[in-house]
């Protein structure tokens, strides 16, 4: 049985970082359609920055990615059991519950996406995935993406962009793979499956890569230079200038996800993690993600 009461990292006010506070409220219920998860492992990503934007009702749970231990069910839920070890992406769910976001002791997700954590694979690293991945299967499937194609991801050192590097590479066959870095982060994102660098602080992206990709992930909100990357009967997305028509908004769904666990199961995606903090510094966590330097994602274990 869950306690009534658990910690939860919480923002409790619109704007500014230090209105993100560890605070006990109520344990979520999980709904007839819904899991209740003992939370082992959460990630962070911008989003948690700008919920502000959302018009959500203060205070709010952060987090939407998850890995941990199922300890309650929904009368309705059939795929998942009591003690399985699972991870996914809240996030359909958070967006309208306020205690039941994933940097906590317990949160709840709809059944549908949740899905069984591989054996080799650990909480923290099961916890770092959906989001980013999930955010990058989606856009390669809405640019088309296919064997062969010349692909372009920008801020490839990123939590998105490093996972999208080799899901392009390894899961949609990408012939060639380009991507921007600060010059440290050149075989950072060499590791992952970049192919061509392009220092973005001192080389002109749009210049150097004009008319090469089929295929685009504007992962900084540069789509200028986006526009002249893509090739005239390319295919582009961007995840961060919401004006632009080539938007692309993560919608995880349960096929996603189905994708996102086999990957796993399979070892096309590994996971990267910049750093793994624990629950009570989870505010420094954000204060580094707000940074925006991050290699890969940020981890907050609980247990
Ligand atoms: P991160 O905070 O992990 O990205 C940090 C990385 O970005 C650093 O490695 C940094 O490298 C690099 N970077 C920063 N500016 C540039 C630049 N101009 N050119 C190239 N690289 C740069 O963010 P995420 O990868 O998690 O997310 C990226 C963006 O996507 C965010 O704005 C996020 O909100 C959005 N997003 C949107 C989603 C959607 O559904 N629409 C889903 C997920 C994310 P360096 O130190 O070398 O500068």
């Amino acid at each position: 049985m869950a306690p009534t009461t658990m910690k939860a990292f919480m923002q409790i006010e619109k704007e500014g970082l230090d209105n993100f506070v560890l605070k006990e409220v109520p344990t979520p219920q999980p709904a007839a359609d819904q899991v209740l998860i003992q939370v082992r492992a959460a990630a962070l990503n911008p989003v948690d920055l700008k919920r502000g934007h959302l018009n959500e009702e203060y205070p709010i749970v952060v987090g939407y990615d998850v890995a941990g231990i199922v300890v309650a069910i929904g009368e309705a839920v059939q795929n998942v059991s009591v003690g399985d070890r699972v991870f996914g992406d809240i996030m359909r769910d958070s967006m309208g519950s306020k205690f039941s976001g994933t940097v906590a002791e317990y949160c709840v997700s709809p059944a549908d996406l949740v899905f069984p954590i591989p054996d080799n694979t650990t909480f923290e690293q099961a916890a770092a995935l959906p989001v980013a991945a999930l955010t990058a299967i989606q856009c390669f499937e809405y640019c088309s993406c296919k064997e062969g194609d010349n692909v372009f991801i920008s801020g490839g050192a990123g939590g998105v962009g490093i996972h999208a590097l080799q899901i392009a590479k390894h899961v949609f066959k990408a012939g060639s793979v380009a991507t921007t870095a600060s010059s440290a982060k050149f075989d950072f994102v060499r590791q992952y499956g970049a192919d061509v660098i392009v220092d973005y602080r001192n080389e002109d992206v749009a210049q150097k890569l004009k008319g090469w990709a089929d295929v685009v992930l504007d992962c900084v909100g540069d789509v200028e230079a986006a526009q002249q990357v893509v090739k005239p009967d390319g295919k582009m997305s961007t995840i961060v200038d919401g004006s632009s028509s080539s938007f692309q908004m993560l919608k995880p769904t349960n096929a996603l996800m189905q994708k996102l666990a086999s990957l796993l199961e399979e070892g096309k995606v590994s996971t990267v993690i910049d750093t793994v903090y624990p629950l009570d510094q989870a505010q420094e966590a954000l204060k580094n993600l707000a940074g925006g330097r991050a290699k890969g994602k940020f981890v907050i274990t609980v247990s």
